[in-house]
């Protein structure tokens, strides 16, 4: 017991009776005592700092005669400014910042501060020999790592390495984005010939908060032989209908066979083109797949929700050159062209990178390159697609270089930051609020309507637009 540390809702301040623990223990005046649950009582024969691990440092913990546990207090965690989350599937303490300072796992019927994982994959990147693995896990889209190994040894897609199956691999943006095996699609038999002879459609809002240029649907079509599919993003549901026809074009120019139909949801949009309505599973399984990859990908680097677009945008990217089809045993991109897709030119969604400035006007002391964040590819070109922080703006470029180690972002909105702003009547009722309130738009929409206007007008992280048609985002 003396190593594992308890999260206590109950205690009111840090507290432990091993000496070993502490990195500086000052002892005290006054006599003060700790009250047990059993009754008993401990002398407080010190108070000092204990350092858990690199992010998490408490202080004020009280060296407690007599007692047999390590136990964190959740309450002073909250006064000292962390946050401390009760999710199912991702129990964690983050700071100020919102960076995960350490997770927390089930122990009997309380939780314990896990000490042996301290930050994200980043960590395992650098030491660890399963580098490889992990480097495609997030390039294509946080996928899981049986389905990874599987894929990289069938030998079915270009530039995909021979990847070795590793024990253990826990990958924490997959484990918030609660990602199951979503690529295994149960089908009975293929009911169609070619590509573009049946479509499936659906349109969903999957954020609660509008994309940057202010969308707030996607259109999922997805291609019922190679099950290829592509996302459109609209501001209103009757755009649908454009794009619809945009693709039943595009289609039939490439392929000079004719569509025989198009199924769609029950929603009314797609009526005229409906042939039969029926329970559309096919779409639904591939928007709950790209929505799930969409999640995961923005939790790695914590990128701000309102680029769900371009998450969005991305995981169909990836899951066109991945995902097998089911009987037919070839990428739904090689059912389509004919050829096998190429990841090659992947590179983790919402890392770090360097543009190259246009030579000419540069003064022989100005840096070379400009920042930037990679949001996803150019849909005509090869080239790739990157926010440039200081401009503001998404540029087209191959001449750009990646890191993709680095935990790339600052956080998102941080409460925090929102709750120092805020007046202290409200400061008052944090603990409650926070209690309730996991997803930053929650948070906004249960702040009083004044505050909240605030708050959106005072941008925390100005770095990122918050409505911007004109950034080229999606
Ligand atoms: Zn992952």
């Amino acid at each position: 017991m003396e190593d594992v540390w308890i999260m206590d809702s109950g205690c009111s301040r840090h507290m432990t009776g091993h000496r070993k623990w502490f990195s500086s223990l000052n002892p005290v005046s006054t006599k003060e005592y700790i009250t047990f649950g059993d009754n008993g009582q401990g002398k407080v024969l010190g108070v000092g700092s204990v350092s858990l691990s690199a992010k998490l440092s408490l202080r004020e913990v009280a060296f407690v005669r007599n007692l047999g546990f390590n136990l964190v207090s959740v309450s002073q965690l909250l006064d000292e400014g962390f946050e401390v989350c009760f999710k199912k599937g991702a129990c964690c303490v983050l700071d100020a910042e919102e960076t995960l300072v350490c997770s927390l796992l089930p122990f009997g019927q309380v939780f314990r501060v896990d000490l042996t994982i301290v930050s994200g994959p980043a960590r395992c990147l650098v030491a660890s020999p399963s580098a490889d693995i992990w480097k495609w896990h997030r390039r294509l889209g946080q996928l899981s790592f049986d389905l990874l190994v599987r894929l990289s040894s069938m030998g079915l897609i270009r530039g995909l390495p021979k990847l070795r199956a590793e024990k253990d691999l826990v990958c924490h943006p997959c484990r918030h984005g609660k990602m199951v095996a979503a690529s295994h699609i149960p089908v009975s038999r293929v009911m169609t010939s070619y590509p573009g002879e049946l479509l499936h459609m659906d349109t969903v809002s999957p954020a609660r908060v509008a994309s940057v240029s202010g969308k707030w649907y996607v259109l999922v079509i997805v291609d019922d032989f190679s099950r290829f599919s592509w996302v459109f993003f609209m501001e209103f549901k009757n755009e649908a209908f454009g794009f619809v026809w945009d693709l039943v074009l595009r289609l039939r120019n490439e392929s000079h066979k004719a569509m025989r139909a198009i199924r769609g949801d029950n929603g009314g949009e797609f009526e005229i083109l409906v042939s039969k309505t029926s329970v559309n599973g096919v779409v639904e399984r591939k928007n709950r797949t790209l929505v799930e990859m969409a999640r995961t990908m923005l939790d790695e680097h914590r990128t701000p929700r309102r680029f769900w677009a371009e998450a969005v945008n991305m995981a169909c990217y990836i899951a066109n050159r991945i995902f097998l089809r089911a009987f037919l045993g070839k990428t739904s991109y090689e059912l389509r062209f004919g050829r096998q897709p190429s990841v090659k030119h992947l590179r983790a969604f919402g890392c770090r990178c360097f543009v190259l400035k246009k030579a000419g006007h540069l003064d022989k002391f100005e840096p070379r390159c400009l920042d930037g964040i990679f949001p996803g590819y150019a849909s005509s070109s090869r080239a790739f697609r990157v926010w440039i922080l200081e401009a503001k703006q998404v540029v087209e470029t191959c001449e750009v270089s990646f890191d993709e180690t680095m935990q790339a972002q600052p956080p998102p909105l941080s409460f925090r930051v929102m709750m120092k702003k805020a007046p202290p009547s409200l400061r008052m009722r944090k603990v409650r609020l926070m209690m309730v309130m996991q997803e930053p738009l929650h948070r906004l929409q249960l702040l009083p309507p004044l505050l909240r206007a605030q708050m959106m007008k005072e941008d925390p992280c100005p770095r990122f637009p918050r409505h911007s048609p004109d950034s080229k985002l999606m």
